[in-house]
């Protein structure tokens, strides 16, 4: 029985979403003539309590289009260094939009008021500007953890002071709703914008939108136009977010308790040094060398239990909708009495 915990975008659209998909209305979208897509970003919009929405092909594209509408070449952007906008965006932010970043080493991928106020630009001409602040809600790097609702408010305060927009990667929010227990209009009200996946735990096989204000998405698409992800008649991929939002949300306590049960089951094991405390749906497991490591991921392997190498000395195992609870007791059975010898 193959058992995928690589990660929570390896998923595959049921046949409830494919039938959503197949009966979708389209239109072209570049001219704004897609209901589908159209009805998509107003819903994602109207979740976070924000005017407008951005249907785009990637996280890592909504992320690069908030970043460029948000900034001028020159300016800098404060993140943690563990950001995915930093460490697995191609070094967009440099390439797109000539911006740099203030990198800040948080806890678990989480950055303080104080620690952004450490590092904000006087204004002078020796300095790029300090214009944007970026957070990672779950952040993926650190092993899904979940920023509280005060720590962002803090941020919030700081940014609004300083009048710096305030960006979130929330590729994982629903996630973080889910573990957190605060809600869409909760974080919504704390960002300038705020990106989506619909191609992660909530299980569509394509996109994520942005949400921001209509001044702000309207600049935001041309910035996706010049990034070349308009697309024409993309609403047979809306519905599937649409299907996904509507179907796919409140199933992710089943993944968040699969997660936590697989990082206990790790740490009773002998060899395990380390689980990093499990938020969300995500377990990093550590060991002690590179040769422990390697056994475990074979050991994992031969029994079509796969999980991803994430440094020498530690692998990562995402829980998702497409693992069945009989897929699950199956690769826990064997975790739980996983032995070297
Ligand atoms: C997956 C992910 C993204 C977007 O990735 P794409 O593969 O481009 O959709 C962005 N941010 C985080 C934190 C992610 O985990």
């Amino acid at each position: 029985m193959r058992v995928d915990f690589r990660s929570d975008t390896v998923t595959k659209p049921t046949q409830g979403m494919l039938d959503a998909m197949f009966s979708a209305e389209v239109g072209d979208d570049v001219f704004v003539e897609d209901p589908t897509i159209n009805a998509l970003e107003q819903k994602s919009a109207k979740l976070f309590g924000f005017e407008a929405g951005l249907f785009c092909p990637s996280g890592t594209q909504t992320n690069q289009i908030a970043i460029n509408a948000h900034t001028r070449p020159g300016d800098e952007v404060i993140c943690d260094v563990l950001s995915h906008i930093h460490v697995y965006e191609g070094g967009g932010i440099a390439a797109n939009s000539g911006v740099s970043a203030a990198l800040l080493n948080g806890e678990k991928g989480q950055i303080t008021a104080s620690q952004i106020e450490g590092v904000i630009k006087a204004d002078n001409v020796h300095f790029p500007k300090s214009t944007l602040v970026s957070l990672e809600n779950t952040c993926n790097k650190a092993g899904g953890t979940v920023y509280k609702l005060n720590q962002i408010q803090e941020i919030q305060a700081l940014c609004n002071a300083h009048k710096m927009a305030l960006h979130l990667d929330g590729a994982r929010i629903f996630n973080a709703f889910e573990a957190a227990g605060y809600s869409s209009l909760d974080i919504g009200k704390c960002f300038d914008s705020i990106s989506i996946c619909l191609s992660k735990g909530l299980g569509a096989p394509v996109g994520s939108v942005l949400v921001g204000t209509q001044e702000f998405i309207h600049q935001a698409r041309r910035v996706r136009k010049r990034f070349g992800g308009g697309m024409r008649q993309a609403g047979y991929l809306a519905a599937a977010g649409i299907y996904a939002l509507d179907n796919n949300v409140d199933r992710l306590k089943v993944d968040h308790e699969n997660a936590t049960e697989l990082g206990k089951a790790f740490e009773n094991l002998a060899f395990v040094t380390k689980v990093t405390p499990v938020e969300s749906n995500i377990v990093m497991v550590h060991f002690d060398s590179p040769d422990t490591t390697e056994i475990i991921m074979d050991l994992l392997t031969k029994n079509d239990i796969h999980a991803l190498t994430l440094t020498p000395t530690s692998i990562r195992l995402v829980t998702h909708l497409d693992v069945s609870s009989e897929q699950f007791d199956f690769a826990l059975n064997y975790i739980l009495k996983m032995n070297l010898s």
